[in-house]
């Protein structure tokens, strides 16, 4: 029995666990999570971890002796599969049984999986954990093509990792341009530039009928216009799906992963949720309710949850801020660019150090900066104040953001 349960030992759990002891919860802390290491960073898996420029020990959210230090009981290996809010007790897949007295999930979620044919095969891979980023370093010394499917983040960083290390790239994008659910068309151009500048073959408009097989094992991808992609090796990286079944099967709303207020409180009583599967209102995505898959969101709601359960609330507000290295290009982005009707370009994209500004009903949103950390600096305050800018006085690089704003 613990009066404070946390399930899913990643990035939001071990930060609600932090938060717990800093507000000086002095209850027990237990965190319970199905995979085998301590809670550990995965923005390094498509990047320096990928390409071997950073080790595992390294990506530690906590060294290890920290966690007993602090009091918190780690229950590795285990998967929650059953929920009882009533005896307020979780099941896991051994049989055993926790009790708590406030549960906090932080599952976040699992890489959506292809379904068509040949999707099984050895040589398909995702990334959301250590053992799939293994599984692909262990993989690479054999093959020469990979094909990567989805143009999103992580699909891009695998992307310029891959070619990075000499191998021939192919991404697959369903939609007309990649990363077209996250940043403004501009962007989205510079990135397939950049990337077929280096070698990548970027397919915008790209169906996957299949995935060829022989003997078990990839041999290429087929498309639904016949063309066949010889691969050795496929990289899906097309989004995930919230972990939340056992939760919304005990009852709590969920819809896109599990709903909570401003403070982290599902539907079910003192059950809390944090991190990749909390579906929350965002105070700055205009009203929407969202899941936000960052770091940022990670630590910031397990901030939030731990105010809660200390009996110290404050509802969450904090300023969406995310990143993402893809070859020697930094890109930040500050605030949500959900419902722009405005992109303004700051600076020369040609020079590769620019932002991309987005407005709406005339105020600034958010900021994509790519190679520009003193505008993502900067931006923060616009962002948090809806900053009422000329667009022309917010393309001139030459202008800080900060005098900008009036
Ligand atoms: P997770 O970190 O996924 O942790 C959830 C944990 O719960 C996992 O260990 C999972 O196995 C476990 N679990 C799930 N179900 C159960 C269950 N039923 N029982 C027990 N345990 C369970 N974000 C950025 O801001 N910048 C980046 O550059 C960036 N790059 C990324 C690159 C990759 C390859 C990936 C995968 C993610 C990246 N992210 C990035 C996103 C970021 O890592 C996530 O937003 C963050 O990890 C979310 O934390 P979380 O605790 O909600 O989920």
């Amino acid at each position: 029995s613990y009066d404070a349960l946390i399930v899913g030992a990643g990035h939001a759990g071990a930060h609600t666990a932090l938060a717990l002891r800093q507000n000086g919860f002095g209850g027990s802390v237990a965190l319970l999570g199905d995979e085998p290491e301590p809670p550990y960073e995965r923005p390094p898996l498509s990047k320096e971890f990928l390409n071997g420029d950073k080790q595992f020990d390294r990506l530690l959210i906590r060294p290890v002796p920290f966690w007993a230090e602090r009091a918190v009981q780690m229950l590795p290996g285990r998967r929650v599969v059953a929920v009882d809010p009533v005896a307020r007790t979780v099941g896991t897949t051994a049989g055993e049984e926790f009790t708590y007295g406030r549960l906090v999930w932080a599952t976040g979620g699992r890489a959506r999986a292809l379904t068509c044919p040949g999707a099984g095969a050895a040589g398909v891979h995702s990334l959301r954990t250590r053992a799939d980023a293994e599984r692909i370093q262990l993989a690479l010394p054999d093959i020469q093509h990979v094909v990567i499917i989805g143009g999103g983040y992580i699909g891009l960083e695998v992307a310029a990792a891959l070619a990075t290390k000499g191998k021939s790239v192919t991404v697959l994008e369903a939609c007309e341009r990649v990363l077209a659910r996250v940043a403004g068309e501009e962007l989205s151009r510079f990135y397939e530039a950049e990337h077929r500048a280096r070698g990548v073959d970027v397919r915008l408009g790209a169906k996957v009928d299949a995935i060829e097989t022989k003997d078990g094992r990839v041999t290429g991808v087929c498309l639904a216009d016949g063309t066949v992609l010889p691969a050795e090796m496929v990289v899906v990286g097309i989004g995930i799906i919230p972990a939340v079944e056992p939760l919304v099967d005990a009852g709590a709303e969920g819809g896109n992963g599990v709903a909570v207020d401003a403070f982290m409180r599902t539907s079910l009583p003192d059950v809390l949720a944090v991190g990749d599967c909390a579906f929350h209102a965002n105070p700055f995505a205009d009203g929407e309710r969202v899941r936000l898959e960052s770091v940022q969101n990670a630590v910031d709601t397990a901030a939030t949850a731990g105010r809660t359960l200390v009996g110290n609330p404050l509802p969450y507000h904090a300023v969406p801020w995310f990143w993402s290295n893809q070859f020697d290009l930094k890109l930040q982005t500050m605030g949500l660019s959900t419902g722009y009707d405005q992109t303004v370009v700051r600076g020369e994209m040609a020079t590769r150090s620019f932002s991309l500004v987005y407005l709406r009903r005339g105020r600034v949103i958010a900021l994509d900066c790519i190679n520009a950390t003193r505008d993502f600096a900067q931006g923060r305050a616009l962002v948090t104040e809806g900053a009422q800018i000329e667009p022309a006085l917010l393309a001139d690089a030459s202008i800080p953001l900060k005098q900008a704003k009036v």
